[in-house]
């Protein structure tokens, strides 16, 4: 050994191993914990990562830190679990026209749209999303990509390209027509084989009850649930005469719920039959504020993940768009109904309808989030766990993944400061980690 090298290699030696050892884990220490279980956050919290697990959760003074782990001061922020959006639109980026984004950039979303709005979420804190209409082809290769590392995202679940009656329907790349009912049984069945987890039904009308028992009927068969759009009394009758799982949306062109439509909702439940519904409020309740102060739509994490000409195009329909204003009565339509479907037992899952305007996928749930605590006067606590175990337990891997407790994926997030007080908080996560790795 060259003299004047050894005594150098000496001290090496005489190191400790965690000085040069890669860390064999990550100790979260110091943030308040809120867990995702809807148990009372926990103060001066540690959160164990090892491999991709969480392996132990507790509070300084009473769980050791294995001296190899390192050490991330979370000291300021709360700790909480990744967050889940089960409706979103991953091919949309927040542009004002469908149409205008399905005839330029129908052949880009697989490589592109999708991606961008995946690397946002994953950004944003939202670890897991179920996407509820996009061509299936597209979804299901961006959701290999991201399993195999190749590209960054949140776990995808999706329902692939919606189902919808035939006939008139003009070309639009996210959904499928449906021409009869042994069209909608040969259909569905093809979307299970290419692996959705959920089939999606837009447009349903009493022209498509045939079609749409016929596609509840095979789903069931296969245990794979359906859901319907339903913003209109129509689509709502024909998707529960069908006995779909799960309804999306709460319509607000009229002011309640027929009487005959609560009574439907009332009988299936006390049948003994789950009815769930995903009332997506955000899109209406923020439109006001939207309105006032467009210049938020601005902010380049807005358009993180998309090439120039994209982020051009996007930006310059924003400044030609016309804000409107919602009636002051949108507002009231929608705690009513909500209302009227709780009376009755409809268990509500969270979702967004990220991608449409004014909810790119960098903002979309933390304000979907922020419109259930501050306008329809949700417990925050109750809302976190909501949009995180309850969601992954509708979508049945609660015992995989959905809280920050021992053995679970290590899909953990830290904010600076609390979003028991402000839901903005969750607007830039300090800290993302995705299935243990950080990747924030
Ligand atoms: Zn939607």
């Amino acid at each position: 050994m060259n003299r004047l090298l050894a005594p150098l290699f000496a001290l090496l030696l005489a190191m400790p191993a965690t000085l040069y050892a890669q860390p064999v884990g990550y100790a979260l220490v110091g943030g308040l914990l809120i867990d995702g279980s809807g148990a009372e956050p926990m103060p001066n919290s540690i959160v164990l990562i090892r491999d991709d697990r969480i392996e132990a959760v507790g509070s300084i003074g009473r769980l050791p830190v294995p001296q190899d782990y390192q050490l991330v001061s979370t000291e300021g922020m709360t700790v909480m679990p990744g967050l889940w959006d089960p409706h979103v639109h991953l091919l949309y980026n927040g542009h004002p026209d469908f149409g205008h984004w399905f005839s330029s950039y129908a052949d880009r979303f697989a490589d592109v749209t999708i991606p961008a709005s995946a690397l946002q979420f994953l950004m944003a804190g939202v670890t897991s999303v179920r996407d509820l209409a996009v061509n299936t082809d597209d979804i299901i290769s961006v959701r290999k990509r991201i399993t195999a590392g190749e590209i960054p995202g949140p776990t995808i679940y999706t329902a692939g390209s919606a189902l919808v009656p035939g006939g008139a329907a003009s070309y639009r790349p996210h959904v499928m027509p449906v021409e009869n009912p042994r069209d909608a049984v040969r259909k569905t069945r093809a979307q299970i084989n290419a692996g959705v987890d959920i089939i999606k039904v837009l447009q349903a009308n009493e022209g498509f009850q045939e079609e749409l028992n016929a596609i509840v009927e095979t789903a069931h068969a296969a245990g794979i649930r359906v859901t319907a759009h339903g913003r209109t009394d129509e689509e709502l009758r024909v998707a529960l005469r069908a006995g779909v799982d799960e309804i999306q949306h709460i319509g607000i062109d009229t002011p309640t719920l027929p009487e005959d439509i609560l009574d439907m909702v009332q009988q299936r439940i006390a049948g003994g039959t789950p009815l769930y519904w995903n009332p997506t409020v955000g899109t209406v309740l923020n439109r006001d504020e939207l309105a006032a102060d467009p210049e938020w739509l601005d902010d380049p994490k807005n358009f993180a993940g998309l090439p120039q000409d994209i982020e051009l195009d996007i930006r310059q329909a924003i400044s030609n768009a016309e804000f409107t204003t919602l009636p002051r009565s949108a507002s009231d339509i929608i705690k009513r109904k909500v209302q009227n479907l709780g009376e009755r037992g409809v268990i509500f899952t969270f979702g967004s309808d990220e991608g449409t305007f004014g909810h790119p996928a960098s903002e979309a749930t933390w304000r979907e989030l922020e419109a259930w605590v501050f306008e329809l006067g949700m417990d925050p606590v109750a809302a976190i766990k909501w949009a995180t175990a309850d969601s992954a337990a509708y979508m049945g891997v609660g015992d995989e993944v959905g809280t920050v407790t021992p053995g679970k994926l290590a899909d953990v997030i830290a904010v600076k400061g609390s979003p028991l007080r402000h839901f903005s908080t969750l607007r830039e996560p300090a800290m993302v980690f995705k299935n243990g790795k950080r990747v924030r």
